[in-house]
């Protein structure tokens, strides 16, 4: 169900899922009270209730239809219409004015309305909320079963749906806020941490060798001659290229190594705890693993091989000292005739 509205905006879909969820308690409830009120004979109220529900259904339907503007302004006349009016025939002890409160909520966190029309928005439903406030408390009693029983409902039902609003509002925050989160640090093309988080990943390992001791690694690792593979098979054929390699370098790794996009055809791996002998070994396992990949390029096709320049974080010195090793180290690599591994220093 909620799989339809995946191509939505993440921010969208969030609003999307409120009104979903709310537009059920709203039809449920306003169904329910079409009997409620033909017993006790308000009949124009049993037939406002007859518009309320085909109301929430339409609203419902546009939301499903993704008009998500179209729906909040149905709810919302619904809503104030609804209460005034029930608060106008049976008095404000019944509680009709109550849902005026979760739509509110509603108005608020619709970030598909301007600023400015929600604040016009949030503003008149508060003064028609203190006003229905000062109405009579009763107007016509259905009998003190009923007024009980109505009061009860119209606290219960808005209360419910306040809850559901703001909660399912919170619940697909996080998970927004997760997946945008996920979105900003890896690349696209790869699927690899990006530039950006790999920095940040480097500085906390910094950080902790600064606090705790201990070693870590770094490694350039750059495809070679990939410029002639774009020219000979095109840019398609070396996007095909990175990803493959990207995935090559991922399952040579062990858990805690971790592997970023670091430029074009260029990938920065960092190997927390790990001293220059250990590094290089992983790093040869890489390379010949790539070395003898088949690329699906064809036959007679050049093979594909990386270089790789390997440095260690000492104390005493930055990250940003070692990557400029291993960038010195991995220079000499291609300078010394590519496809190898070099330790700086
Ligand atoms: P070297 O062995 O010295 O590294 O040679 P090279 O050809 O790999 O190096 P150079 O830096 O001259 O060329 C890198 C090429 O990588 C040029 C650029 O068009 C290509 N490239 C960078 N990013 C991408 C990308 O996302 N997709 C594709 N297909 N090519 C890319
Ligand atoms: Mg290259
Ligand atoms: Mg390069």
């Amino acid at each position: 169900m909620d799989s339809t509205s995946s191509s939505l905006d993440p921010l969208d879909h969030r609003l999307y899922v409120v009104t979903d969820r709310a537009a059920y308690v709203g039809i449920i409830a306003h169904a329910a009270f079409i009997p409620m009120f033909a017993y006790v004979g308000v009949w124009p109220l049993a037939a406002v209730n007859v518009a309320s529900v085909v109301a929430w259904v339409t609203a419902f339907r546009m939301n499903r239809k993704r008009h998500q503007v179209a729906a909040v302004v149905i709810l919302a006349i619904e809503v104030v219409v609804h209460g005034v009016l029930a608060v106008a025939v049976l008095g404000k002890g019944s509680g009709f004015h109550y849902y005026l409160l979760p739509l509110l909520a509603y108005i608020a966190l619709n970030q598909r309305l301007s600023q400015r029309v929600v604040l016009g928005a949030l503003a008149a439903v508060t003064a028609i909320f203190i006003g229905l406030d000062f109405a009579p408390e009763t107007v016509r009693s259905l009998g003190p079963a009923f007024d009980v029983l109505f009061r009860a409902t119209n606290l219960v039902i808005p209360t419910i749906t306040l809850s559901v609003i703001c909660y399912v509002y919170r619940r697909e925050s996080v998970s927004t806020e997760g997946r945008l989160q996920r979105l900003a640090s890896r690349d696209a093309l790869t699927g690899l941490l990006n530039r950006r988080a790999m920095r940040e990943r480097l500085e906390e390992e910094e950080h902790r060798i600064e606090r705790e001791g201990g070693v870590l690694s770094v490694v350039l690792a750059d495809i070679d001659l990939f410029k002639r593979v774009n020219d000979t098979y095109g840019h398609e054929r070396g996007d095909d290229v990175l990803v493959e390699t990207a995935r090559i370098m991922s399952a040579g790794l062990r858990q805690h190594d971790v592997v970023a996009r670091w430029g074009g055809e260029e990938f920065l791996v960092m190997l927390p705890s790990t001293a220059m002998t250990g590094a290089s070994t992983v790093m040869e396992r890489l390379r010949e693993a790539i070395a003898s990949h088949d690329f699906g390029l064809g036959q007679g096709a050049k093979k594909i091989t990386m270089t790789f320049g390997v440095a260690t974080l000492r104390e005493g010195s930055t990250i940003v000292d070692c990557i400029r090793l291993a960038d010195e180290a991995l220079y000499r690599g291609k300078t010394g005739g590519r496809n190898r591994v070099v330790c700086a220093g």
